[in-house]
């Protein structure tokens, strides 16, 4: 730190990024992206608009909005896009949070958001079995953000769940991170012409193939959208280029692509699963485009070290809670494969 740094953010702990080593080319199945590239469609959308770079991109992105409103059911303006949805997190942690609760176990950037913001939060802790209790969020009038499905469990709240966490913090905003849902889960957009107080986020980066794009987008109510609008305004209106605008709206209009991927990737994720039963394997029951294992006979570290040095990436995290644990991205079935064999390699040296 250099002393010229603000004291507001001393205390500030940045996110960190699953890595990303040059040294040799990886299975990365560490960061949750998608293992198949975008579809033809968005090459050509951003060759065009790649010839207009001149030109600052719409900063309502009115195209690609309307195509999503069209998508999701909903009028455009009611959806707001943004540089990832991570923007769109951050944007609605500084429009409406007060005070912000969410799970002890969940995706590690909201606490650096919250502690950005100078928000001041409470982390619910997961049931024993790592699922969160719904009973846990009803009437807390307090700003909460939960992942459906949560990260890096993979587990889901139904939606009679969020409907009863939306409904009785009716004074405060609830925001759905549903940046997994297409892998199975059920998304609350259903919900927000009901109640004025629910946001759900999304993402292109892991059912769309475009983690690279940088592209998130939130839907909510009218009034919601417009007091996002205000902070993104107030911070970046040309936050979305237009190489990426119209790569989703691209995306968008060729939706079964990556509707029949995301389905190949729950295949892989029911033959990795059970693989890894097999092999003794807890898996928790996985709504997401990844799993959260742990092995009765290798240290979640271990593992986690053995299978880079075969080069294959997964996510290990430190903390005490899940520390035996590692999330593994569900891939193609080829590197799936060669994911199993490597364990089955592992875990044969260790009972040496
Ligand atoms: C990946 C992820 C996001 C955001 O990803 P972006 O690439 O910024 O869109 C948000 N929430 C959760 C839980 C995620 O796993």
């Amino acid at each position: 730190m250099s002393r010229f740094f603000s004291s507001r953010y001393a205390s500030l702990t940045p996110y960190t990024p699953g890595e990303q080593p040059k040294d040799m080319q990886y299975v990365k199945l560490n960061t949750n992206e998608s293992p198949f590239p975008p579809s033809p469609g968005v090459s050509r959308a951003v060759a065009e608009q790649c010839g207009k770079l001149q030109l600052y991109s719409d900063p309502e992105s009115t195209v690609l909005r309307v195509k999503l409103a069209e998508v999701y059911g909903v009028k455009p303006e009611q959806v707001i896009v943004t540089n990832g949805s991570d923007e769109v997190l951050n944007f609605a942690f500084m429009a409406f949070a007060e005070n912000l609760i969410f799970p002890d176990i969940t995706y590690g950037f909201y606490p650096v958001f919250a502690q950005l913001n100078n928000i001041p939060y409470e982390e619910i802790p997961l049931e024993e079995d790592f699922s969160i209790d719904p009973k846990d969020y009803v009437n807390q009038n307090k700003t909460i953000v939960i992942a459906n499905p949560n990260a890096p469990t993979g587990l889901c709240l139904n939606l009679s769940d969020i409907e009863q966490i939306v409904a009785s913090n009716s004074d405060n905003v609830v925001i759905i991170d549903e940046a997994y849902v297409d892998f199975g889960g059920e998304s609350a957009v259903a919900l927000v012409d009901k109640y004025d107080n629910l946001l759900v986020t999304m993402t292109f980066s892991k059912s769309r193939s475009m983690a690279g794009a940088r592209l998130g987008f939130g839907i909510g109510s009218k009034a919601l959208i417009a007091d996002l609008n205000t902070i993104r305004y107030s911070t970046n209106p040309y936050n979305v280029n237009r190489m990426t605008e119209f790569a989703g709206a691209a995306a968008l209009s060729e939706n079964d692509y990556y509707m029949a991927n995301c389905h190949t990737i729950m295949e892989n994720r029911t033959w990795t699963t059970e693989q890894l039963q097999k092999l003794g394997f807890k898996v928790l029951p996985s709504k997401a485009n990844f799993v959260f294992a742990k092995s009765p006979r290798i240290s979640g570290e271990g593992l986690y070290l053995e299978l880079k040095k075969r080069g294959i990436l997964v996510r290990h995290f430190t903390k005490e809670r899940i520390k035996d644990y590692n999330r593994i991205t569900i891939g193609t079935k080829e590197q799936m494969e060669i994911l199993i064999s490597a364990i089955t390699e592992i875990l044969k040296e260790q009972a040496l």
